[in-house]
């Protein structure tokens, strides 16, 4: 029980660190620290812990696996706060995601994209999605290059079922600060200039984008949602495919 307790202890104390650090790069920004959505990524983590983090103020949160989301879905409490899918969605999964979470943040694949529109429909529902960009990840192939996303999103806005919400990417490991400065300044721009094509189905509001080693970098590249997990609850036991 002991090491339960502390555990809490240093989740507790984590958020605390996060939440400033989000709200000074909020402001060096130009934003208000509120404009910043926090998500704590959950995966591996087991419910007691994502729980606690709930109860201290925690309101969105990522899993990367559908399966390990639907268990441990009925032990969280959830209620007020938003769930994310943030990992890669095989289409044989859609049926069972589509409806559960908020946001289907890893839209790869036009084909995915048609294969949740088809299930929402289904559901009668509409489901909200951000497109994945690939932006040059070792560990990482899913996701749509910068160049090919002004028409791959217009396909995809294109498809009943969805609304296009944003963009997402997950940065690779940069040696050179500069270098993933540039990633980020690439995506907010394409962020920013898909916006301005106000196109039909496609609301520019997530900029999804930062994890535990490079939030506060994401939140000065113009970033308003970040995706942190082991800042929060403790290394992972293994480096996942996300
Ligand atoms: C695991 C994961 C994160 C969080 O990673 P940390 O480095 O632990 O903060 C963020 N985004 C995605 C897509 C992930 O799979």
């Amino acid at each position: 029980m002991e090491k339960l307790s502390e555990k809490f202890t240093d989740i507790e104390e984590n958020l605390k660190v996060i939440r400033e650090n989000i709200a000074r790069a909020a402001v060096s920004s130009g934003r208000k620290p509120e404009d910043i959505y926090f998500m704590a990524v959950t995966k591996t983590v087991e419910p007691a812990y994502i729980n606690h983090a709930l109860a201290n103020g925690v309101n969105l949160i990522g899993e990367n696996r559908v399966q390990e989301f639907l268990e441990k879905e009925p032990e969280l409490n959830l209620e007020g706060v938003s769930a994310h899918l943030i990992g890669h969605l095989q289409s044989n999964k859609a049926r069972k995601i589509v409806g559960k979470v908020d946001v289907i943040q890893s839209v790869d694949t036009v084909e995915i994209a048609a294969e949740i529109g088809k299930r929402a429909v289904n559901a009668g529902i509409t489901q909200k999605v951000l497109v994945e960009i690939n932006v040059g990840n070792e560990w990482s192939k899913f996701g749509f290059q910068l160049d090919e996303v002004d028409e791959k999103i217009c396909e995809i806005a294109g498809i009943e079922g969805v609304n296009v919400q944003g963009l997402m990417c997950v940065a690779p490991i940069c040696e050179k600060k500069s270098d993933l400065m540039k990633i980020f300044s690439n995506m907010h721009n394409k962020f920013i200039d898909i916006d301005s094509k106000k196109i039909d189905n496609i609301n520019m509001n997530i900029l999804s984008m930062g994890m535990s080693g490079d939030y506060e970098d994401a939140i000065l590249g113009g970033a308003n949602l970040v995706r942190v997990g082991s800042a929060i609850f403790g290394p992972r036991l293994y480096r996942d495919k996300h």
